[in-house]
């Protein structure tokens, strides 16, 4: 099956035919080639997934084949699913991306889970409010997941693009969420003197030299999200040694890191006066995140 080139007229097609067609044409590509096929003929066709097993015997019309065809080029060029669409998925909420921001990663949520252990999820009337710094928030990710889980916490975001940040509050928005304070700069920067409950951050930990930054959808992820430095660990060493002028009286320290990061994270904590620190392993059974308190 061809689809309609730009000599010929467009025609419609079944959308089972699509899904099928764009499978075929993403196997040497994709690590996911069906789920891949499943979201661009979504996209195109406005249909839900569910709906689109159920109407696969439907047709597309010209029109939206046409559409369809250029977002498969896109995705054949290397293109990740997120930035075609423009949407990813986190912690069951639905965010808007641009390659201004990483694409949130379920690992991720795994920082989420371990940080909510920290937040009470209610404080008695009078208290002031439990009080959260995500740091280089991205889309917002993690900011977003802990204050749908939180709303009754303050959340601060920082982010150094201006970019990455119009982004996040426009996540926070179409989320209904209203307890994040969004400020551009870098790292601590926009802080001024507060002292947080918590401070959570997934910074640029992957090590400049990393052949996996030369392949797939990483490639089309901002750079500064994604290294710092020979080892990965210029970003970390940054928040861990600045963190605790940052933390309130047995605040908490809850970073994520690459999987062979773990030692040399847990020795920056320890040198910087933290205690009670622990690392915590991913789904893939990764040392993922750690976390420390200053008591
Ligand atoms: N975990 C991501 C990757 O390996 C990197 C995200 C990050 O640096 N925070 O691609």
């Amino acid at each position: 099956m061809a689809l309609a080139t730009k000599d010929a007229s467009p025609v419609s097609q079944k959308i089972g035919q699509l899904v099928d067609y764009a499978n075929a044409t993403l196997e040497q590509i994709s690590p996911t080639p069906r789920l891949d096929a499943e979201i661009l003929v979504c996209h195109a066709s406005g249909l839900s997934r569910s709906q689109l097993i159920a109407q696969s015997n439907h047709s597309l019309d010209g029109l939206g084949c046409k559409q369809f065809d250029l977002l498969l080029q896109r995705r054949r060029k290397g293109e990740p699913i997120a930035y075609i669409t423009g949407h990813k998925e986190f912690w069951s909420l639905d965010l808007e991306v641009t390659p201004d921001t990483l694409i949130p990663r379920p690992e991720t949520e795994h920082l989420v889970e371990q940080a909510l252990i920290h937040i009470p999820p209610d404080r008695p009337i009078q208290a002031r409010p439990f009080s959260v710094a995500d740091l280089g928030t991205g889309s917002g990710a993690v900011a977003l997941a802990l204050a749908r889980e939180r709303p009754q916490s303050q959340i601060v975001a920082t982010d150094i693009s201006e970019k990455a940040i119009a982004v996040a509050r426009q996540n926070a928005h179409n989320l209904g969420i209203n307890n994040i304070e969004f400020h551009q700069g870098d790292w601590f920067a926009p802080l001024a003197d507060t002292q947080f409950d918590l401070i959570v951050s997934n910074p640029p930990y992957v090590r400049q030299t990393d052949p996996h930054l030369g392949e797939g959808d990483v490639r089309f992820e901002p750079k500064a999200a994604l290294t710092s430095g020979a080892e990965g660990l210029d970003a970390i060493c940054k928040l861990v040694t600045q963190a605790p002028n940052f933390l309130a009286e047995r605040g908490w320290l809850v970073l994520e890191h690459g999987y062979d990061q773990a030692e040399a994270v847990m020795e920056l904590l320890k040198g910087a006066g933290f205690n009670h620190c622990a690392t915590y392993r991913d789904l893939n059974d990764q040392p993922r995140v750690s976390e420390a308190q200053i008591v």
